[in-house]
């Protein structure tokens, strides 16, 4: 039989049995921390692997990118294929540029026209910081047939070829005067017979002033379009053409509006941005300009550039800053 336990025996077995579960509780709680700290220890350093990988893999991976991309630029693309790829590019800087829009300043399709035909040989901004000014002192057709020449260009003098356009803009609007009753038309035919105004032009008018479909085949639009091998044509009708047999009738406005915003901002004639083009990946002629990221976005223009657009009275959605007026700072 087991002699009974005294008072002093039992608080000193309740001690001991406190200082052990004490202890145990620390050790656990020091291994969960232990753990903890390798855990997170390991995720820092595999986040930092994550950022910065080794300079050989980055190199490889860049190195496999540019032998796919080579690759698929060497094999020959089915015309199935060109069309999905073409329309996906369209798409693609529709989310881009969704205020894509005509970048010269116009309110009504007479102002249209005659901004359009001193638009040749000069950029929009020139033209919008000019008219104004025409503007005010020839309102209507009427006004600008009845013009005296050399007045008329010495307002448009900053476009250049002053005494060309002159003659061009007089003679329209002597035409809209006594053949159209005052109105500009809305028709590809009647327009392409007025002075000084061919398919481009009256594209434009037609697709902006009448809501009439077209495709402005621009230098822009001509250089993007060889560009993306939409079209290997140099002749801007026979481009218009095979553009018109890829694009639906309903696109061929805002695709036009797109690319010439596109070749504008990013995939400029003599260096383009590559290396901050949002559509690299569809397009076969990566690498033609600057390919390093910091360095192609010092080379974006207007509004992707931070800089002032080419309009004086953008459309609300713009999200960049409005043009100066002539003159101006
Ligand atoms: S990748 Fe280069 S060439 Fe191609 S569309 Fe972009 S900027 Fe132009």
């Amino acid at each position: 039989m087991a002699s009974p336990e005294t008072p002093r025996t039992a608080a000193r077995k309740t001690a001991a049995a406190r200082t052990t579960s004490a202890k145990t509780a620390a050790a656990r709680t020091a291994a969960a921390e232990k753990s903890a700290a390798e855990k997170s220890a390991g995720a820092a350093a595999s986040k930092a692997t994550a950022k910065k990988p080794p300079a050989k893999k980055k190199a490889a991976a860049s190195g496999t990118a540019v032998r796919a991309r080579a690759a698929q630029a060497a094999r020959p693309e089915s015309r199935l294929a060109m069309v999905r790829r073409a329309r996906r590019i369209n798409r693609e800087l529709a989310d881009v540029y969704p205020y894509a829009h005509p970048e010269l300043d116009f309110r009504n399709p007479f102002e249209l026209l005659v901004a359009t035909v001193l638009s040749a040989q000069t950029t929009d901004l020139r033209v919008n910081q000019t008219t104004p000014a025409l503007f005010a002192r020839y309102p209507t057709p009427e006004d600008m047939a009845a013009a005296v020449p050399e007045e008329l260009e010495e307002l448009i003098r900053p476009t250049g070829f002053f005494r060309a356009k002159a003659k061009s803009v007089i003679g329209l609007s002597k035409a809209l005067r006594d053949d159209f009753g005052g109105e500009v038309p809305g028709r590809l035919e009647d327009l392409v017979t007025l002075p000084g105004v061919g398919r481009k032009t009256a594209f434009v008018v037609l697709g902006n002033a009448f809501g009439v479909p077209g495709i402005t085949v621009d230098t822009h639009f001509m250089r993007l379009a060889r560009r993306w091998k939409w079209t290997e044509q140099e002749d801007p009708v026979k481009i218009e053409a095979e553009i018109a047999e890829i694009f639906p009738k309903s696109d061929w406005t805002m695709l036009s509006h797109r690319v010439i915003f596109h070749g504008r901002r990013i995939c400029h004639a003599r260096k383009p941005a590559c290396g901050a083009c949002p559509i690299t990946h569809l397009c076969p002629s990566y690498g033609e300009g600057e390919t390093d990221p910091e360095k192609a976005r010092k080379l974006l223009k207007y509004e992707m550039g931070g800089f002032p657009g080419q309009r004086l009275s953008p459309p609300p959605d713009y999200p960049g800053k409005p043009a100066a007026p002539l003159g101006a700072g």
